[in-house]
């Protein structure tokens, strides 16, 4: 692990805390989720839910997870086999990527990428090959051709985030296609990470790759409760996919941490079935949220590509005069008393990125036009 060093997001977080600045870096939300879900955990703990769970989830949240798999797309997953609750989505992606590559194998994997994929590409002694989302028609895209070209004998598995952090593209059914059909053609697997599938914004719709023709049989799912209803600190994901690929992620989650927290996994369960209308509200509150923080920031100087969901927009630095995303995110607290991420650090061709930061909008409105207030400090002439 030489070379990985310390997240970014623990590194800005610790930014932010030391100067006292605002933190629109990591992506948490600074306000709870419904109080029925925290109530649901709380009265789990009193009834007495405090011992190991069994090792693929509760069956309550295993039921849960597959009925909203089924009501929500079509697809349907056998909770008793296809369905395995991980510790986060950050587990899922660790278990599935240690259990589908090995040593020598290549994962393609589009840039910017989220972070731990890098880590455990690297852990599972297997190797990436990025493809570039660039910006083009006010959104983030890939060129089919370099998708195609980045297939090679070893390559084993593709990794597609979408809603995509952080660029904040959702994926047209067009380019799953592309998608699939390269995974079609090359008998790759897919492995999804989908834990902004409730964050879209205008008429951007979540399209999950295993809805498309021969996909659902070489998708590997991942999802979260984290996101969706503001609870990134219960740290409760899932895997969907065929039988056979989630007893293989199992096994390695098995001695990764062995069994998810119990509690949190009956309060999820709790919410996939009773708080998906106060979910719609979020998205709905997320989006004005977006509008709010893009207005602050072009005001403030910065050019910004209108994200269609997740948490964050990218916003380029080179108006401001600026040319180094990294250089910008560590001056940024003392210069405006603000924290950004700095989006060169999801890249391998670092330049492609280098002159991005990352805000957070998933704030309380009243923070974010602080924030923004701060930001047009940087105009003042240097
Ligand atoms: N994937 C993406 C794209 C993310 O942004 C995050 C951040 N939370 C995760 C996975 C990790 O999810 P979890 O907190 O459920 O582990
Ligand atoms: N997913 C969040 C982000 O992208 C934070 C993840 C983390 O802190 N590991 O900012």
């Amino acid at each position: 692990m030489q070379g990985f060093g310390t997240t970014i997001f623990a590194e800005m977080t610790g930014l932010a805390v030391r100067t006292g600045s605002i933190n629109l870096g990591q992506g948490f939300p600074d306000t709870d989720g419904p109080a029925a879900l925290l109530e649901t955990a709380i009265e789990a703990i009193r009834g007495g839910a405090n011992q190991y769970p069994p090792g693929p989830g509760v069956p309550e949240l295993r039921e849960a997870i597959a009925a909203q798999r089924l009501d929500r797309y079509g697809l349907a997953y056998d909770p008793g086999s296809e369905v395995l609750v991980t510790v986060g989505a950050t587990e899922g992606i660790a278990a599935s990527l240690l259990a589908l590559a090995g040593p020598g194998d290549e994962v393609i994997v589009f840039e910017p990428y989220y972070d731990s994929y890098a880590a455990m590409i690297t852990l599972a002694g297997a190797v990436r090959r990025t493809v570039t989302l660039r910006p083009a028609g006010g959104r983030f895209t890939f060129d089919p051709d370099e998708l195609r070209a980045a297939v090679g004998p070893r390559t084993r598995l593709i990794l597609v985030n979408s809603p995509h952090n952080p660029t904040g593209t959702v994926f047209s059914r067009a380019e799953l296609e592309v998608i699939a059909g390269v995974c079609r053609e090359y008998d790759l697997v897919a492995i999804t990470d989908e834990v902004y599938e409730y964050l879209t914004f205008d008429d951007a719709e979540h399209i999950p790759l295993a809805t498309l023709e021969g996909m659902r049989d070489r998708t590997v799912t991942l999802s979260s409760a984290g996101k969706s209803f503001s609870a990134t600190g219960w740290k409760t994901g899932w895997v969907t996919a065929p039988a056979p690929y989630v007893a293989a992620v199992q096994t390695v989650k098995q001695f990764l941490t062995y069994t998810a927290s119990a509690p949190y996994q009956l309060a999820v369960a709790y919410g996939l079935r009773h708080e998906l209308a106060w979910v719609e509200g979020l998205r709905k509150s997320l989006e004005a949220k977006r509008d709010r923080l893009i207005t602050g920031l072009e005001a403030a100087g910065f050019e910004t590509i209108k994200p269609q969901g997740t948490y964050f927009v990218q916003a380029d630095i080179r108006p401001l005069g600026f040319t180094d995303g990294y250089e910008l995110a560590r001056a940024l607290p003392e210069r405006a008393g603000v924290v950004a991420v700095p989006s060169q650090v999801f890249y391998d061709h670092a330049q492609a990125g280098a002159h991005f930061v990352r805000f957070a909008f998933c704030k309380k409105d009243e923070v974010i036009d602080e924030a923004v207030e701060r930001l047009t400090r940087l105009q003042v002439p240097r």
